[in-house]
């Protein structure tokens, strides 16, 4: 078990995320090393001092990150030093690294650059190639092992692949590699997710399952040992499949608008988008996949009604009766795109993304939605609860689910 320890006032003051932890904590679980806790603190050589210590308790190994650079601020190698009860030595093979690197660019090493070198007596440099504050490993029997890594992510990457990983993989005994697996559904809140597969816990077990809801969905992950994954998945899917089959859209990390569009392609399909309130979000989503016009013909951006009639042929009868936020404004949409985009599916969207705009009759979060086929057009009614982003979001989601919904009932080929 190990302990991630982010040093760096920024981190504290919410300039700065802590991506390092978060990498190296993934790049140890590749490895099928456990991280048990990760730690923030600020440029403060007690507080860094008492973390390092409290951790190194815990664990016994603990990566620091940040805090090696060569000005009063950085104080990681003092707290370091002074617990565990070593002098700063000047590392003298450092330091001709660093001038030779300064020879070779013609400038002279800076007197700062000095403090880099330094090193806790007894203490192992580990070599930086991307940066001038090489790693440090310290190890001692009353306390265990800490290595110093300096705050620049790309030089964290670079010291852990060439330097850290050996060293751990021959101190730690290393269990399986650990692995997961995202299955991903739509329309579906967790709460009620959560209800319908509350019986599969016992037939996951070694593997753990998290529930990550993000705005437009809800992802399933499971996560265990690659041997565990690869046993018990295949099981679990078939399972979850039974209980809410129709929502999962995804067993991997893709976007429902890639998996949208690899339906239409299979089935040799065209679509056309009329898009009011998402103005253009779903058109956006499918165009990001690479071939998307292979099924992707035209998307309409109609925000005003004389848009509507004008580009898609909306009536004008039916905006003064319904409005256009209505089941059949979203209905002659669908199939106006269809017709002029001379596509074989349209699919449409108009809502109240607000914050102003709502009515007692529409309030803000009405979104209707239309999917026009050749078998004929399908329209839903959502009131979707958030601001006007989280509206425009889950009404794209929305809409790209019901298309979903009616290519599975049209056959590949
Ligand atoms: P240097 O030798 O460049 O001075 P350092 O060891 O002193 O390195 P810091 O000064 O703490 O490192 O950080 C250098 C850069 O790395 C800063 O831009 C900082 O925002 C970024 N950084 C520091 N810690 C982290 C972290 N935990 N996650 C992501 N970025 C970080
Ligand atoms: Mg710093």
């Amino acid at each position: 078990m190990i302990e991630l320890l982010a040093i760096g006032d920024e981190l504290l003051l919410g300039e700065t995320v802590d991506t390092n932890s978060a990498w190296i904590a993934r790049c140890l679980a590749a490895e099928g090393i456990a991280v048990q806790r990760v730690t923030a603190v600020g440029d403060d050589i007690a507080a860094i001092r008492a973390a390092l210590d409290s951790a190194l308790r815990r664990c016994r190994v603990v990566i620091c990150t940040g805090g090696l650079g060569p000005t009063p601020d950085d104080m990681t190698r003092h707290a370091v030093a002074a617990l565990y009860d070593r002098r700063l030595v000047v590392d003298e093979t450092w330091i001709d690294v660093l001038q030779e690197r300064h020879r070779r660019r013609g400038i002279a090493m800076p007197e700062r650059n000095r403090v880099q070198a330094e090193r806790p007596d007894g203490a192992l440099l580990l070599p930086n190639e991307l940066g001038s504050a090489p790693g440090v490993a310290i190890d001692d029997d009353a306390r265990g092992l800490t290595i110093l890594l300096p705050g620049v992510p790309l030089e964290v990457r670079g010291l852990m692949e060439a330097q850290v990983l050996p060293l751990l993989r021959a101190r730690l005994v290393v269990a399986g590699r650990i692995e997961s697996r995202l299955v991903r559904t739509v329309g579906i809140a967790e709460a009620s997710l959560a209800e319908r597969i509350a019986d599969i816990e016992e037939h996951i077990v070694p593997l753990k399952l998290a529930f990550l809801p993000h705005g437009t969905g809800v992802d399933l992950r499971f996560t265990g040992s690659s041997d565990a994954v690869e046993r018990l998945f295949d099981g679990i899917l078939a399972r979850l499949r039974e209980r809410i089959g129709d929502h999962i859209y995804a067993c991997d990390g893709t976007d429902l608008a890639t998996v949208v569009g690899g339906m239409l392609r299979d089935r040799g399909l065209t679509l056309a988008l009329a898009e009011s309130c998402t103005g253009g979000l779903v058109a956006r989503r499918l165009t990001d996949a690479p071939g998307a016009s292979d099924y992707l013909l035209a998307g309409f951006i109609t925000y005003s009604n004389e848009a509507k009639q004008d580009l898609i042929g909306v009536d004008a009868g039916t905006l003064a009766t319904y409005g256009a936020v209505s089941d059949a404004c979203a209905r002659e949409m669908a199939e106006g795109a269809r017709r002029v985009g001379r596509a074989d599916v349209g699919v449409a969207i108009t809502g109240v993304a607000g914050p102003g705009g709502g009515s007692e009759e529409k309030p803000v979060g009405t979104v209707w939605i239309a999917v026009a086929a050749p078998a004929g057009t399908e329209t839903r009614h959502f009131i979707i609860a958030g601001d006007r982003t989280a509206i425009r979001e889950r009404a794209g989601q929305a809409a790209l689910d019901l298309l979903r919904r009616v290519l599975r009932g049209t056959r590949s080929g």
